[in-house]
């Protein structure tokens, strides 16, 4: 069914008010190609939880909105399996489902908002796990001829917040499942990053299982993370930026205190949110956008912010930061604008 003049305010983690001119809800495979052989979604918005989408008031954009649902085990062997999961499954509740049948891997990216079409988008990430870890592979519908087509790791091109879909593919395709390889013993737990170790050894957990990892992980992010029911926001609004070697010499000696994390091909991670720290941004505000007060990098919308007044103050933290080290943050949320 297309239904027109649809509110988004409640499709979008930023709660802000924009309407789709057409809304139509893609429920299978063949439902969405049906709705794409509809010239007026020829350009539509293709929206999963909304969770990564910056929607402004205009223009009023056509909006498929992808609910293709069910998860199964698609193979199985003596110590891993594989699980199908639809584009419209939550992807929390894949992960607690993965959990409660004993399965490894998604331990790490427990409570990250959103469903699981748009994981493989970004490369979603979280506690020094990516989806590229365990991913194997996805189903793609061709948004111009409805073809359909599998695409495994490699395809995907999958990069830091980064995949072909951002970039060759952006808009020409609809991932409609995500298959990911799992582990069912011999685990290979991730406990390195932030406080992850620490909060396992004072629970008295010295061999954790992926359920104890991720209960650490929900613990940690309910208490640091505004939560978008609450506060308006996509979480990470800009990418940490990746420079090379020569840039970060030269940030060095203007910047000694600037920290930097070894990346591949002698490259560089600054962390955003201290750049945006030190500009003055972090705790910013300007009506009802700003910068959270304990998260530079996170933009939030205290009421009644529009989408565009908050892609106008990104933009001037973009500016700002750029002004004073050179660096042009790039924004990790998509812009329906
Ligand atoms: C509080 C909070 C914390 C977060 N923490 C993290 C984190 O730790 N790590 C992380 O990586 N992200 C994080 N995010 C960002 C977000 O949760 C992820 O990017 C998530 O994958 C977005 O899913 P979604 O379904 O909401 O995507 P949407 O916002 O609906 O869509 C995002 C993009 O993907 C496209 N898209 C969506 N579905 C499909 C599909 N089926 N086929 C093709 N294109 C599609 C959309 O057009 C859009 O460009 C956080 C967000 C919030 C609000």
């Amino acid at each position: 069914m297309i239904e027109q003049g649809v509110s988004l305010k409640t499709y979008n983690s930023f709660g802000v008010a924009a309407e789709a001119a057409l809304f139509a809800v893609a429920k299978t495979i063949e439902d969405l190609q049906s709705i794409l052989k509809d010239q007026r979604f020829a350009s539509a918005w293709i929206l999963g939880g909304g969770s990564n989408t910056l929607f402004c008031d205009t223009p009023k954009p056509p909006i498929i909105h992808l609910a293709i649902s069910g998860i199964e085990i698609t193979e199985e062997q003596r110590d891993e399996v594989v699980i199908k999961a639809g584009a419209g499954v939550n992807w929390h509740e894949l992960v607690l489902w993965s959990l409660e049948k004993g399965f490894g891997g998604l331990e790490n990216l427990a409570l990250i908002p959103g469903n699981v079409g748009a994981a493989p988008i970004q490369n979603i990430g979280a506690y020094g796990v990516e989806l590229q870890d365990v991913f194997e592979s996805c189903t793609l519908v061709n948004r111009k001829d409805q073809s359909v087509e599998t695409y495994d790791k490699v395809a995907c091109q999958f990069g830091y917040r980064d995949s072909i879909f951002k970039r060759e593919l952006k808009h020409k395709v609809v991932i409609t499942d995500v298959s990911l390889r799992l582990k069912k013993e011999n685990y290979r737990l991730n406990t390195s990053y932030g406080a992850i170790a620490h909060l396992l050894t004072s629970k008295g957990i010295s061999t954790p299982s992926p359920k104890d990892i991720a209960d650490v992980v929900i613990g940690i992010r309910t208490t640091k993370l505004p939560d978008p029911k609450q506060l308006g926001n996509a979480g990470s609004f800009f990418k940490n930026p990746i420079v090379d070697h020569d840039q970060v010499i030269q940030l060095k000696s203007s910047f000694p205190d600037i920290p930097h994390y070894a990346q591949p091909n002698q490259n560089y991670k600054i962390p955003a949110a201290w750049l945006i720290e030190q500009v003055g941004l972090k705790g910013a505000r300007e009506g009802d956008v700003g910068t959270h007060k304990h998260h530079a990098l996170v933009l939030v919308n205290y009421g009644s912010a529009s989408g565009h007044e908050i892609k106008t103050f990104s933009q001037k933290v973009q500016q700002t930061v750029e002004e004073r080290f050179a660096i042009r943050l790039q924004p990790e949320v998509n812009f329906c604008c």
